[in-house]
């Protein structure tokens, strides 16, 4: 491929966000593993990201003495990749800019946008406790973006603006995390143990959780214990065989975190806990990536918002029909409907005059990048004939030129079928262009059942004794149900984890 679409596809694939990520990550913690103590802990945290950073800092500001195990070399886990935009409702920002809101109101819209599909009782505890992490990230330095909150736009929006995230989005989140654990780790509160897999759980006759069993980089194994242990590992988006056992289709898309590759929820199970969450498997409404060869990198995103830019396209499936209205104002309405296509593929299809006229289609690209990638990149196509199209796209032949015909009916008559409201030019003037889009995600719905103070169960809904979970280990379809809610990983991550150290766990 064209060296310059491969830069493209990289930066395009990382985003500012994760282009940063190249930096070094301050050094942290990184003690003579022979010298941690192996007993005496208040809490084994496995996985010092999102969810452990915190939790190690507010552990210890109750005296707690804490063990972070992490598998990779560094800390911060998923914020070294994540957008890491954060909602949450009554903070004193929100206050500051005169927008009246509070948790209840927050939590009233994660149902009307999953329809009713999250968790209550963990979604409550994210939101009710949001603000006061978020308003601790503030009184610690963090900055978010000018004119933040917003209602958001990339998912369904809130009712009100309480969405927020920084100029380095996760990076942002996790300097700060990574700068307060420094002191408790000084103190000799926290220990830090990098390059430690955590591949086994320590389990007494009565099926109580003491200790963990770690594997170093070097195969030296160790234990450690103490009177708790969370599993704070992340998901297993980053794993495409376990992400094809789980959820029973491929994962498409590298972006996810490296070491999220489901080893907490494998820990959860084999100590008795139950998983959850598999029938809220969501997807975004199609991105373009590099190559049928999966993961493969992001290569763009179109411009799927119809208030920023009404569709001059149409979306066809692989059997060549429209299956929702192209300019529904709803993002949640695109991606359900995309769903249950085959494959999560959709083709967006175009004639010369389209392209001629209409503002470019994807994210970041002007008209000309798009006329080079027909001839540069696999899933751009271009035919004299709707037939030719169908055939190099590998879409029905058939399908799609009945679906063109009853479009141009739709754009000649103003009745679209399916009440398409923007439609300026028929499809008609060959040459005739596709573009493929495949629909993807970067987390994990599945994850391991918990009770109100996080602890995991078991499937007769019996706590496990000393063992907690938090974070995308719960599933993000715990807290955001069958839909996409912004800030609502992220967020309920540090909360948890927040919870956890600060109140939850025995110290
Ligand atoms: C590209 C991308 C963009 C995203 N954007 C957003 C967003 O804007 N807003 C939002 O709310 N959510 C977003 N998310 C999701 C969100 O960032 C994550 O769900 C969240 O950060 C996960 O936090 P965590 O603590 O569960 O896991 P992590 O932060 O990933 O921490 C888990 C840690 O466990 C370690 N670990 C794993 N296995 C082991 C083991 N066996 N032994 C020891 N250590 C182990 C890992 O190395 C890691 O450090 C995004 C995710 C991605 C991938």
């Amino acid at each position: 491929m064209d060296t310059r679409w491969s830069r493209r596809t990289l930066v395009q694939a990382m985003g500012a966000t994760a282009l940063a990520a190249a930096a070094a990550p301050p050094a942290l913690g990184a003690p003579d593993p022979r010298r941690v103590p192996r007993a005496g802990w208040d809490a084994i945290v496995v996985g010092a990201g999102t969810t452990g950073l915190p939790l190690a800092i507010f552990a210890a500001r109750r005296g707690g003495k804490v063990l972070l195990l992490d598998i990779a070399g560094e800390t911060g886990g998923t914020l070294h990749v994540s957008t890491g935009q954060m909602s949450a409702a009554g903070t004193a920002l929100q206050r500051a800019r005169g927008i009246a809101d509070t948790p209840q109101e927050h939590y009233d819209d994660l149902q009307r946008i999953s329809r009713g599909t999250i968790d209550p009782a963990i979604s409550r505890l994210a939101v009710f406790n949001a603000a006061d992490t978020f308003d601790w990230l503030v009184s610690r330095g963090f900055q978010t973006l000018p004119g933040h909150p917003v209602s958001g736009e990339a998912h369904e929006p809130y009712s009100k603006p309480r969405y927020y995230w920084a100029s380095q989005g996760g990076r942002s989140i996790m300097q700060l995390l990574q700068r307060e654990v420094q002191a408790p780790v000084e103190r000799g509160q926290v220990s830090i143990l990098l390059k430690h897999d955590v591949f086994e759980l320590l389990q007494a006759r009565d099926g109580a959780v003491r200790g963990v069993r770690a594997r170093d980089d070097a195969g030296a194994t160790r234990e450690f214990t103490g009177r708790s242990v969370v599993l704070a590992t992340g998901g297993y988006a980053a794993d495409p065989a376990t992400y094809q056992r789980i959820t029973g289709r491929p994962q498409y898309i590298d972006m996810p975190y490296r070491h999220s590759r489901g080893r907490g929820l494998e820990l959860g199970l084999a100590a008795g806990g139950r998983m959850r969450g598999l029938e809220n498997y969501m997807a975004n409404y199609g991105l373009v990536l590099t190559s049928d060869d999966h993961p493969a990198s992001l290569f763009a995103r179109p411009q799927d918002f119809p208030q920023k830019r009404p569709p001059w396209e149409i979306h066809v499936n692989a059997e060549g029909r429209r299956f929702v209205r192209e300019d529904v104002p709803s993002v949640d309405a695109r991606e359900q409907s995309l769903l249950y296509q085959t494959g999560g593929r959709r083709w967006i299809v175009f004639d010369q005059a389209i392209l001629d006229a209409a503002p470019p289609v994807l994210q970041g690209l002007s008209t000309e990048d798009l006329r080079e990638a027909f001839d540069a990149h696999p899933w751009f196509k271009r035919a004299d004939s709707l037939a030719g199209l169908a055939r190099a796209a590998g879409i029905d032949a058939k399908g799609l030129q009945d679906t063109v015909t009853m479009y141009n009916y739709g754009v000649r008559t103003g009745q679209d079928p399916l009440g398409r409201q923007h439609h300026p030019l028929p499809i008609a003037k060959p040459p005739f262009h596709s573009i493929k889009t495949q629909a993807t995600t970067v987390t994990s719905a599945a994850g391991l059942a918990v009770d109100e103070s996080l602890r995991v169960v078991r499937e007769d809904g019996s706590a496990i004794p000393g063992l907690y979970a938090a974070g995308e280990l719960l599933g993000a379809g715990a807290l955001q149900g069958k839909a996409y809610s912004g800030g609502m990983m992220v967020t309920p991550s540090l909360t948890f984890g927040r919870l956890l150290g600060s109140r939850i766990l025995p110290v």
